[in-house]
């Protein structure tokens, strides 16, 4: 049996949702309304409207295309691609080729997959317009113009990635650049984010740098979530091994992800792919890019999760896994930034955010914007602990009060329940409470070590629960030592 490396390339696109406006038009760039009621009359494809570019999505494109180390290019162009559809009023989308330079070629990102760095080639990314939207239902179909004209990136891989894993890894990588950027929410919950999957496979004994090595692909169209690409790459690597183990050919040919059936479904045939008779956008003229413009954009760039990470583990002292924990979010990392800015012990904040808080979101599936407890409101609870109020385990109960009643936490922590951690008083309570049992004490030196938690017993008794039972015990030792 032959051995086969998995070649997969992808076609990741992001809405930048970070411009007020949408990339060709004034409509205010999001679609999340009651549908068609966000659009221009250039989104519908209107005669005599004009596109104007921009520039601020511009901006944002040309900062991820220096993020991916990419070749950025010295003028802007943009391109029509021609086709029908009722997605697409104008009956072109205007987006960019390779040529002339879209707004970066050539680049290579680093991203780690199970604490391992991997490599992969950008071939490129482009600027473009989000088509609108369409819902099928039974026998008639609605379409929403809000998402028409959003301006959305697409990025280009070199097939380097080699399995379901890395490519999920690269696309968290990816999700996370966006999102700490400034660039996109990168939300593939709400459709932020698609991804076209290409993937094929080669004899693994040969050269993975020669394309001539590389078998031939299927290109799997329009996958909107993570688990899909996973699940449809898994598949797709099967359906492929099939194929080559019964010494069959693999076709070229577009599929579609199936999500209910777990399946790749077979399109078209790559052979009669559509010619879109690209031509350059005569509406827009060609924009120069200025090295001073570019030397702002990167000066601009934000502070990376990977920047974030390093910080955690060499400044905070965190592992590498707690640090990557609390950097997968930028929302979670900022909560995490703005408790250690309120003072809050590093390593305290990194525990309570990553299990208790990452927990919480987890369990009731909500984003830490709609979290209730803020960081100023986590800070009353830990002050609460390091001041001997509040044992642990009570922390974690006043933690759950807050966030089921909505209320501060200082509401339900009172000095009333402090846990008694001084050793003088706690000394004195067990002294008495010896004083009281004499006949015990004669019980517990005759070889009755059960004894012993009958003390402690008396010891909570008196004080409603609230010694702390590891000086208690300490304590206890001592005095029964002495007797
Ligand atoms: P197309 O326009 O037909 O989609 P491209 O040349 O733009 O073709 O390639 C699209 C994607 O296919 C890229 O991500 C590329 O890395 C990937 N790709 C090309 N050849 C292979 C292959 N043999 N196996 C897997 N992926 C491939
Ligand atoms: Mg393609």
């Amino acid at each position: 049996m032959t051995k086969y490396l998995a070649k997969i390339g992808l076609e990741m696109h992001c809405e930048v949702s970070e411009t007020k406006t949408k990339v060709f038009s004034a409509a205010r760039n999001e679609y999340s309304g009651s549908p068609n009621t966000n659009v221009r009359p250039l989104d519908m494809g209107f005669p005599g409207t004009l596109p104007v570019v921009n520039k601020e999505a511009v901006r944002l494109a040309l900062m991820a295309s220096i993020i991916l180390n990419c070749k950025q290019p010295k003028y802007i162009y943009f391109e029509r691609k021609n086709y029908y559809y009722p997605d697409m009023p104008k009956n072109f989308q205007i987006t960019q080729e390779t040529k002339p330079i879209p707004v970066g070629i050539y680049g290579e990102v680093t991203y780690e997959c199970d604490d391992e760095l991997k490599k992969v080639r950008v071939n490129n990314i482009h600027l473009e317009e989000d088509a609108a939207s369409l819902d099928h239902f039974y026998d008639t179909s609605n379409i929403d113009y809000n998402r028409a004209g959003v301006p959305l990136l697409e990025l280009v891989t070199e097939p380097d990635i080699h399995s379901a894993k890395e490519a999920v890894a690269f696309l968290e990588h990816m999700r996370s650049v966006y999102q700490y950027a400034g660039i996109s929410e990168a939300d593939s919950k709400k459709g932020q984010i698609r991804c076209d999957v290409n993937v094929s496979l080669m004899d693994a004994s040969l050269d993975e740098t020669d394309p001539n090595n590389w078998g031939t692909r299927a290109e799997i169209k329009n996958i909107n979530s993570f688990g899909g690409v996973r699940d449809a790459i898994n598949y797709e690597i099967e359906r492929q091994t099939e194929i080559l183990e019964n010494g069959d050919e693999v076709l070229q040919e577009t599929r579609r992800w199936d999500e209910e059936s777990g399946t790749t479904i077979r399109m078209r045939s790559k052979v009669d792919a559509i010619d879109y008779k690209y031509f350059v956008e005569p509406n827009i003229p060609k924009y120069k890019v200025t090295k001073e413009w570019l030397d702002e954009i990167k000066a601009s760039i934000p502070e990376l999760a990977w920047n974030r990470k390093q910080k955690y583990i060499n400044e905070y002292g965190l592992s590498s896994y707690d640090a990557g924990v609390l950097v997968k979010e930028k929302d979670i990392s900022d909560y995490f930034e703005e408790c250690v800015k309120l003072g809050i012990d590093v390593k305290q904040a990194a525990n309570w955010v990553s299990v208790n808080i990452i927990g919480e979101l987890n369990k009731e599936d909500i984003l830490i914007k709609d979290f209730y407890l803020t960081p100023e409101m986590l800070k009353q609870i830990i002050d609460a602990v390091n001041k001997g109020i509040l044992s642990s385990k009570q922390a974690k109960e006043v933690f759950n009060k807050a966030i089921l009643e909505k209320k501060e936490p200082k509401n339900f922590i009172s000095k009333d329940n402090a846990q008694i951690s001084d050793k003088g008083e706690l000394t004195k309570i067990v002294v008495e409470i010896l004083d009281n049992n004499q006949e015990q004490i004669v019980q517990y030196k005759g070889g009755r070590d059960n004894i012993f938690d009958y003390f402690v017993g008396q010891v909570m008794k008196m004080t409603r629960g609230k010694a702390n039972p590891v000086l208690t015990k300490e304590i206890l030792h001592d005095e029964l030592d002495k007797r």
